[in-house]
């Protein structure tokens, strides 16, 4: 019944579009005449075939008709159309009703069935040719429909030849006078004379001699390109041609679609095959978007957007086309985050808390300073969500530098004091070591150390007179000895330890928490979604708060991380000044240790970053190995310098930051590991090696490790080679000291990848939307919430498509949920 459905389809938007003859590529005369055949098949009971035949599909000709003969006729049809659920099931659209389970499944599992198939199904794609776009992950005919353009070259300036303007992109068509293989230089190629009534124009194609016997002499040809002069006449140079028959052109006089290629895939066959593959099947795309939305958004209808994102009418077609297909994308995303959501606060009730204010009040008045007032609203956030009988889902943004461990600290605390477990993710185990130091530091002023541990306890320590029972803190690397680990989870799953601090080690799956309450992630940028929800599957439905320092704009921390509240220290700590950053010339490179050595002297101490090496952290480890001795060697005999990067064990990075820390080394020597966190109020100068290879994001990362107290902080960024590009880019480092604006500028230039990782963040992929497309965002957001507000399982009949294509849009997750 696809036909029927095809049809129903098309002239519901020809409808729409005012009769105009514009609901198919093409007209509708060639889609009906093709269409009947098929239609006329499937239908087996006479009195319904009569009425078929009287519509005449096959040799209507409704483009000749005029306005009201068309609307004349189309009513008759609908009326065929109506007249049919009864007697067949065509299951056309949501609206029909559904007959019998069995008669509705039927119809909608055989377009399956065909959208699914293999594209080989498609006129003239081999089995060699399916290997070659499953390298770009096209296997089906969806998948093919699916496989948008890049960009569209505009051949749609038609001119008679005597008008073609030299360097513009243009389109002429005319009669092959001659055509000939001729040579250009010792090359063969074609060279053919195209005339129309205005005049004459050459065409040469270079090493195609093939083409001659294409160009029979007086068949009509439509050519696309560039015109060029050659020795003062205008000739077309190896331009776009098809030959004028009956087919639509697709490569020539119009919008032509440029798409991604791979090798061995000719632009040419590309454009065939897929306007081959959109012609019959995009029909048979079923819209699960409600009609509702459609309509109040604007937004084309499915096969409509498909056929147009391909092969578009003009640019206001093409946009709209993209505008849809953005807005399922976002739509589907959104809806998905908002069910995640739902899921892990209603699943299962979640903890209260008792907010004990004492324990509060005394761990904060042993601070060496008071709450900023954007920590203390912070505090108060997390505080009231811990309070509810509901997983709190919570975002933290804050500055580098804002102070989020000491709220932190504080929601485990509380966790701890009823009796709960609290667990701390870092990214790396610098981060969760320093983080570990840190919350002992504090808690070694408001307790009391227990100074003898058992053997094997190296990394827990134990506080008294603080709560009403002691207090367990321990940290849990990946380069813990095996045993050192065996114990350690022993004492997790037992609840002996309150408080675990450390890697994702702490979400491998030999961890099982005993009561685990709370879940803070620290530098959310760094873990996927996967990841956030394993720490979440740890424990009873734990709160979960997540940290970064990474400002993503509202509305996109919202679509991303939908199922996260948010709040923002949008404050710094008093006596913080903006770090003084310089882009310098390679060849500066003197100037810049000069500074540094007498920053140095001064007693400061200083930051040196390698170069990132994105392909492996091994060579990124040796290269850094390699510049901590040549700058210990050649640059500071005289200075004591330490190197830090990702390769080395546990230990030994602890061992090199202590001892940064308390002033014993002079230069960190280090990889991209010291970007997050890190705090050592003593360094004031920070040199970054290649610069020009790190995001804006992580640059602010880094100079927020400098400048940490009073004294005025340095970064010097030493660029490897410097394109304009890169340099505008670093400059903006000069003068932006806002780490919003730069994100949003990281956005820009480099693209959300940069620091969502959505590759590995568990959510769908983005086709065609733009995170950096705020109003197309809102706009899916706000849809998806009404949506989800009056039927938030999507159980309603008319949301049965939308909800099949959520699942296949999240399918590739089941972890997930
Ligand atoms: P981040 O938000 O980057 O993680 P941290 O939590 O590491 O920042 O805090 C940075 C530094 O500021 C730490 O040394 C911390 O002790 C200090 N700090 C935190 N809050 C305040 C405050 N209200 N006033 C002064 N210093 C603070
Ligand atoms: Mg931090």
């Amino acid at each position: 019944m696809t036909g029927i459905d095809s049809l129903r389809n098309v002239l519901e938007l020809e409808r729409q579009k005012g009769y105009t003859d514009r609901a198919v590529i093409g007209g509708l005369d060639k889609y009906l005449h093709k269409q009947a055949g098929q239609i006329r098949e499937s239908i087996n009971d006479p009195q319904l075939l009569k009425g078929f035949d009287e519509l005449n599909l096959a040799m209507f000709n409704y483009g000749s008709c005029d306005i009201d003969e068309r609307k004349r006729w189309m009513a008759s049809v609908f009326d065929w159309l109506d007249g049919l659920p009864k007697l067949t099931e065509t299951n056309s659209s949501q609206r029909s009703v559904v007959s019998s389970p069995t008669a509705a499944a039927e119809p909608r599992q055989k377009r399956k069935e065909e959208l699914d198939s293999p594209m080989t199904v498609i006129k003239g794609i081999s089995t060699s040719i399916e290997k070659k776009f499953a390298k770009l992950n096209v296997r089906t005919v969806r998948d093919l429909l699916y496989f948008f353009p890049r960009r569209y070259v505009d051949y749609s300036q038609k001119k008679p030849t005597s008008e073609l303007i030299e360097g513009e992109e243009q389109t002429t068509i005319g009669t092959i006078w001659q055509a000939k293989v001729t040579t250009f230089g010792n090359r063969a190629g074609t060279e053919a004379i195209i005339g129309d009534e205005t005049g004459n124009i050459r065409a040469v194609w270079f090493n195609q001699p093939y083409l001659a016997k294409s160009f029979r002499t007086n068949a009509r040809i439509v050519i696309s390109g560039t015109v060029s002069l050659f020795k003062g006449h205008k000739v077309f140079e190896s331009p776009e041609w098809e030959l004028l028959g009956d087919k639509e052109l697709i490569h020539t006089g119009r919008l032509v679609p440029v798409y991604p290629l791979t090798q061995g895939l000719y632009p040419r066959q590309l454009r065939k095959w897929i306007k081959e593959t959109v012609d019959s099947y995009v029909w048979q795309l079923s819209d699960f978007l409600p009609s509702e939305i459609k309509t109040r958004c604007q937004l084309l209808d499915l096969p409509t957007a498909i056929a147009q994102i391909h092969y578009p009418d003009d640019q206001t077609m093409a946009a709209r086309a993209r505008g849809r297909l953005s807005f399922d994308e976002l739509l589907l995303l959104q809806l998905g985050v908002l069910a995640k959501k739902r899921d892990w606060q209603e699943s299962q009730p979640g903890n209260a808390f008792r907010i004990d204010q004492e324990v509060i009040s005394r761990f904060l008045q042993c601070l060496p300073f008071t709450l900023t007032r954007a920590q203390e609203r912070v505090l108060q956030e997390i505080l009231d969500d811990l309070k509810k009988p509901k997983a709190m889902s919570r975002l933290l943004q804050g500055e580098v530098g804002s102070g989020k461990t000491v709220i932190a600290t504080l929601a485990v605390l509380i966790a701890a004091a009823n009796g709960y477990q609290g667990a701390l993710m870092a990214p790396t185990e610098v981060l969760a070591e320093q983080h570990y130091t840190n919350i002992c530091d504090y808690l070694s002023q408001v307790g009391r150390e227990e100074l003898h541990c058992e053997p094997g306890e190296g990394t827990i320590r134990r506080y008294r007179e603080f709560l009403s029972k002691p207090l367990t803190i321990a940290l849990l690397v990946g380069s813990l000895s095996g045993a050192e680990k065996e114990s350690l989870h022993g004492k997790i799953n037992q609840g002996k330890v309150d408080i675990v601090i450390g890697t994702h080690a702490i979400i491998q799956k030999e961890v099982e928490f005993k009561k685990l309450g709370l879940a803070v992630i620290d530098e959310q940028h760094r873990f996927g979604v996967l990841q956030r929800s394993a720490l979440r599957q740890k424990g009873f439905n734990p709160h979960v708060l997540v940290m970064t320092a990474t400002p993503i704009p509202r509305t996109m921390a919202l679509t991303l991380y939908g199922d996260l509240d948010l709040s923002v220290i949008d404050e710094l700590p008093p006596g913080r000044q903006v770090v003084k950053t310089k882009c310098l010339e390679p060849q500066d490179r003197e100037k810049a240790y000069t500074f540094l050595h007498r920053q140095v002297s001064n007693g400061r101490q200083a930051f040196i970053i390698c170069p990132l090496i994105e392909e492996s952290e091994i060579l990124e480890a040796k290269a850094a190995t390699t510049e901590y001795e040549r700058l210990s060697r050649d640059v500071f005999p005289d200075l004591r310098l330490g190197l830090l990067h990702g390769q080395m064990p546990g230990p030994e990075k602890e061992e090199v930051m202590r001892h940064f820390r308390s002033g014993d080394l002079d230069i960190l020597v280090s990889t991209s590991v010291v970007e997050v966190g890190i705090d050592v109020p003593r360094a004031s100068v920070m040199i970054v090696e290649g610069a020009e290879r790190f995001g804006l994001s992580q640059l602010h990362q880094f100079r927020g490790r400098v400048g940490r107290d009073k004294e005025q902080g340095y970064c010097l960024l030493i660029p490897e080679k410097l394109s304009p590009e890169a340099r505008e880019r670093l400059l903006l480092m000069e003068r932006v000291h806002n780490g919003f604006a730069l994100a949003e500028k990281d956005l820009e230039l480099r693209g959300p990848g940069e620091f969502f990782g959505t590759h590995q963040s568990g959510l769908p992929e983005l086709k065609l939307a733009k995170l950096t497309d705020l109003r197309s965002l809102e706009l899916a957001r706000r849809e998806a919430m009404t949506l989800f507000q009056k039927d938030p399982d999507l159980k309603k009949a008319e949301h049965q498509p939308l909800r099949q294509q959520l699942s296949q849009a999240w399918s590739k997750d089941a972890e997930w949920s």
